[in-house]
Order: structure tokens, then sequence, then C-alpha cells
């Protein structure tokens, strides 16, 4: 990527850089594979839930899937249709299941008895019928880091396959609810495409024990996690969806007329999105150099969180390659964006692109330290 750095001026580091271009032709790149499949695309805003971004998502004609009850009132100010919203989650709120019912949403996705009957009572209370999805457990393994794998058995997430005898005992009883589909996920960053061909295995099978029971419902949701490539993110700036949403198209077992939604995020926005950040100082270790920058984890945490990789580049500099450690200004150990990487000479002042920052970045930052909430600009 080249970075206009005329563009930077009188912006305040460490700041997100979005690349708009890059963003509209992905977020156009999905929709019209998607149309071509009829498939329906959810943008999961906590990926990103800048305003700019969502409103970019609604131009493209994509929903949103929220997480919590300001996630949705964050896609309707960005012009998203409430009938294009899904709301996950393990722990809604009574406060935002009423968020949900007053705006008239697609879709809860419930992961509980408990969370089902509380729905229930509440729709009752506001005289509504609420639609509801379940998502289901698939016990299916993903290849990525353990802390975001979310479809095995042992995990907080979902309803266990061996629960949904007495999932539909109580929606017999619960009438303010209406089960419309069946929604999954196994988790995020996956690049192995037998992970998600493992995924319609388990939902054929799931949906043959419905069937059984002489219930189908009018969509099956599969979720996100389509993987990047943070290695070398100008290999493949826009991910493959093409061969994504082949994989369903190929190993799902639709019934006539039932709908196939998704919730991707981070394959949306991670690679439009860079950290910048610039060098403090450069200080001498006994064996190595250290970049000292003015971006720590408060702006970007997936390296101390979740051991992240993420491709650092000198933005200012053309000097020969060394080896340095960037690291950040917290007190903290694992405040370290890379250890030992080649970047072009560092001096104090210059700019570093912290890349495929776009995803879980932003939206992820906090103010630890009493540090100034990181904020975001859009190229042109
Ligand atoms: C986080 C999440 C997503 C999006 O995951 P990505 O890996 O960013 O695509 C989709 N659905 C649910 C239920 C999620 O929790």
């Amino acid at each position: 990527m080249n970075f206009d750095l005329k563009q930077f001026e009188g912006l305040k580091t460490p700041f997100y850089w979005y690349d708009s271009q890059l963003l509209d032709q992905t977020l156009q790149t999905v929709k019209s594979l998607a149309d071509r499949h009829g498939y329906h695309v959810h943008y999961a805003v906590k990926a990103n839930g800048n305003l700019e971004i969502l409103r970019r998502v609604n131009a493209a004609g994509l929903g949103t899937d929220c997480v919590s009850g300001n996630e949705i009132l964050q896609s309707i100010a960005a012009g998203i249709a409430p009938e294009k919203i899904a709301f996950a989650g393990v722990g809604k709120s009574d406060e935002e299941i009423r968020i949900g019912l007053e705006n008239n949403i697609f879709c809860f996705n419930c992961e509980s008895i408990p969370e089902i009957e509380v729905i229930d009572e509440i729709a009752g209370q506001m005289g509504r019928r609420a639609h509801i999805a379940l998502r289901i457990n698939p016990n299916v393994h993903a290849s990525t880091h353990h802390y975001i794998t979310t479809g095995l058995e042992e995990n907080k997430f979902g309803i266990n396959t061996w629960a949904l005898d007495d999932v539909l005992k109580v929606l017999e009883r619960t009438k303010n609810v209406e089960l419309i589909g069946l929604h999954f996920h196994i988790g995020s960053q996956i690049l192995d495409m037998q992970d998600f061909r493992n995924l319609c295995t388990r939902v054929n099978e799931i949906q043959e024990w419905f069937y059984a029971r002489k219930i189908i419902v009018d969509h099956i949701n599969v979720g996100g996690g389509l993987g990047v490539n943070y290695e070398q993110p100008d290999k493949q700036p826009i991910p493959t969806f093409e061969e994504y949403f082949k994989v369903f198209a190929e190993s799902l077992k639709l019934r006539p007329k039932q709908q196939l939604h998704f919730e991707l995020g981070r394959a949306i926005v991670a690679q439009c999105g860079s950290l910048i950040t610039k060098v403090l100082y450069v200080k001498n270790g006994t064996n190595k150099k250290f970049a000292i920058v003015d971006a720590g984890f408060t702006e970007l945490i997936r390296p101390a969180l979740y051991q992240a990789v993420h491709k650092i580049e000198n933005i200012s500099s053309t000097e020969p390659e060394e080896k340095y450690d960037v690291v950040g200004p917290i007190c903290e150990s694992s405040d370290c964006f890379a250890k030992s990487i080649d970047l072009a000479g560092c001096h104090r002042g210059d700019l570093l692109a912290i890349r495929t920052a776009g995803a879980y970045g932003e939206a992820m930052a906090s103010t630890y330290n009493l540090r100034t909430l990181v904020k975001g600009y859009f190229s042109k």
C-alpha cells in the first residue's frame, strides 16, 4: 500500500487510517458475490463500529450483525434498515432486548433457554413478537487461536445439540417468540476452507434432526470467521470471498426457499485499516534496537491479547533495513507490537504503519493510563 503522507498533515498520532477505496471495493465485491448466490451478508459491527464504516456498509446494501444494544442503535444511525439487523450475544440485557424489539429487528440469535424465556416475557409485556434463531454449538473445531474459537462444546457460546429437545419444549409454551432460523459461528481468522466444509456437514445433520421433527426454518445463518493475510497484506487486499461462498454453495443443503445468511467482520474491514504511529525514541538494547512508538495496546491490543502478528512498515524512511523490537509506552511488558522485525532505519519522528488493523483495532481501543481515545480518519 502506498501511503500519501500529505494526507496525514495536521493529524495527531497515533491514529487509524482507513483506505476508503479499498473498503468500498471490498464491500462491493462481497455484495455482488453474495447476490450471485442469493445470500445475505450482515457486517459484524463488533469488528469496527466506526459510524463512517457503517454508512459505507449501508451504501453497499449489506445489513449488520450486532452484539449490543448500542451496536443496533449505531447501525440504525448509519441508515441500516432494522429488517437487516441480526442481534447475537450470550448476555443480552433486558434493556438491549427492548431496543431490538422496539426497532423490529430481523432476528435475535438466542444462545440459551433462559434467554428465550426472557425475550418471550419482555416481548409479551411490549405486545410484540420476537423473531429468533437458535445459536447452536456445532462442535466443529476451527484451526485458529484458542481465544477466538467458539464452536466447541465446552465453549460458553451457543446451545448444545443435546439440549435441543428441551428447547423445542420451551418453544411450545413461549408464544411471543417465533423460531425463524438456525445460527452457527465457529470462530474467527479461519483460513482453512475445510473448517467451513466441516461446519456445512454438521449443519446438514442438524437440519435433518429438525426435519425429522417437522421443522423447517426460514433461514440458516453460518456466522462469519473468514480470515485475512496478516503477514502479507498487499498480496490479497480483498479476501477470497468467492472461494468462501463456493464452499457453502457446494456443501450446504438448503431446503426449498430457505435463505442463507453470513456475518462477516474481519474479512470486510481488516485490510483497509492501518494504525499510524510515530517513533518517539530509538533505544539501543544489549543485542537489539527498540523503536519506541507513541501507540500502545490501548490503540491496538491484538498483539498483546492474542499474540497476533501485524506487518509493520516505516513509511518515512528509505534507509537500509535493520532489526527492531517495536514497543509502546504503556507500563506492561506485553505492550509490544513486534519482536526482531526488519524495518527501514528508524529515527525519532518517523511514521510507522501497523497494517491490517481495520478489524478489532479501533473497536477494542481503551483509555488505560488515561490516554486519549484513538480516532480514525478516512482517505479521500
Ligand atoms: C464476532 C462474530 C462474527 C464476526 O466474526 P469475524 O471473524 O470478524 O468474521 C460473526 N458472528 C458472531 C456471532 C460473532 O460473534
